[in-house]
């Protein structure tokens, strides 16, 4: 949003910490970003006096906002007008609609343009009445059987998470069937890092990106849901790096209907090197396997989208990673999200973390000074 048109030099927004855990409130927890990509967080001392430097505390947010208009003071650049707000994402308001009737009819849905393919068929930017902006997924024929998939709907759109992609309704009564959700501006998390090389992004962008990633999944693990296909490209990207988990539970209706696609060890289109050891060997998927992805994720986010295991093939992955073989430390990841990596990959599923725990180790690094994570605790 500070990127948005119409905003100078010195834009500011406060906000609520998008990754903070729900049990605190939104005044407790206000985040303000100013520059191109730097983020700030406003602490409270016990008088309640708040501060973004422990040198100098505030009795308001307000009488912050006034001193670091009039200088710097330690931020990156004095304060300037208030970044222009931008109409809020609607997630709530379709979804309320279709409460009950979620299958709708087709010819509400006006398709306006193609956002991506994907291995099951299309994405489409489209218009629902005429009024939302919605996303449409479309599967290709065939793909799955529609009764499967309606009873995975329900289940899916009881699901409902401000870092989970939104099911909205489903058009089943033709083909291809559509799959509406909320629209994310900008597309994939994988494309987005891979964008200019995130060049637009810094360590604590990709920590904050990471911790919401893993408080949508924390959710899960609380609805005792598995994602079974969690990768960057399953994740979409809103306004200001908002990031929300898209495609949960969908990768189990394929995968009934195209056992071999799935098992396929050679085929391009199982996600090996996101699958952990018993997952891809056992078939034995948990909110643990989701887990061990979460940590390939990780990896994603640290290296702006590189491929995993770059100079391996699946074939060498499938053979190397049950003996043990992890991934290095990426180049310039901080020693302490590597560390996250390597306890998502342990081999016994117990052993691993569970999101819960990820979700308040990521945002208790972000809540570090910024300056201890970007200048030092390098690799
Ligand atoms: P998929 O079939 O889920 O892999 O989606 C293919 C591509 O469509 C993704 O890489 C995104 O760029 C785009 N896409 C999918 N879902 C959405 C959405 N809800 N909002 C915006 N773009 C989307």
């Amino acid at each position: 949003m500070l990127l948005a048109e119409g905003n100078q030099h010195g834009a500011f927004l406060i906000r609520n910490c998008e990754s903070q855990r729900g049990e605190r409130s939104l005044s407790e927890n206000p985040m303000l970003d100013c520059g191109k990509v730097k983020h700030y967080k406003l602490k409270k001392l016990e008088n309640g006096h708040v501060f973004v430097s422990r040198a100098r505390s505030f009795l308001t947010v307000q009488e912050l906002v006034a001193h670091y208009s009039q200088e710097a003071d330690g931020l990156c650049v004095r304060l300037g007008e208030p970044c222009k707000k931008m109409e809020a994402p609607q997630t709530h308001g379709l979804s309320y609609n279709t409460v009950d009737q979620w299958e709708i009819d087709r010819n509400s849905i006006k398709l306006l343009r193609k956002l991506g393919a994907g291995q099951f068929g299309e994405v489409f930017e489209g218009l629902w009445n005429e009024t939302t902006a919605v996303a449409v997924k479309t599967l290709k024929p065939g793909t799955m059987d529609s009764e499967d998939f309606l009873r995975e709907a329900q289940i899916m759109k009881r699901l409902r998470h401000a870092k989970l992609i939104q099911l909205y309704a489903v058009c089943t009564m033709e083909q291809p069937i559509y799959i509406i959700t909320e629209l994310m501006k900008n597309g994939s998390l994988l494309d987005y890092l891979q964008k200019d090389k995130g060049a637009m992004l810094g360590i604590s962008d990709q920590i904050e990106m990471a911790a919401q990633v893993a408080s949508g999944m924390a959710y899960l693990e609380l609805q005792n849901y598995i994602h079974r296909d969690l990768a960057a490209r399953n994740v979409l990207v809103g306004e200001n790096n908002i990031c929300k988990v898209a495609d949960f539970g969908l990768a189990r209706v394929f995968m009934k209907e195209n056992e071999n696609v799935y098992e396929a060890k050679e085929g391009t289109k199982f996600p090996v090197k996101w699958t952990a050891p018993e997952a891809m060997h056992d078939n034995k998927f948990s909110i643990k396997s989701d887990v061990w992805s979460f940590g390939v994720l990780l990896y994603e986010i640290m290296t702006f989208g590189q491929m995993p295991y770059p100079a391996m093939t699946n074939y060498q992955v499938v053979q190397r990673v049950p003996q043990g073989y992890r991934m290095p430390c990426p180049p310039n990841c901080p020693k302490v999200m590597y560390d996250i990596m390597m306890d998502c990959w342990k081999q016994d599923e117990p052993d691993r973390p569970t999101f819960e725990t990820l979700q308040w180790k990521l945002e208790d690094f972000f809540d570090m000074d910024v300056t201890s994570y970007d200048d030092a605790a390098r690799y």
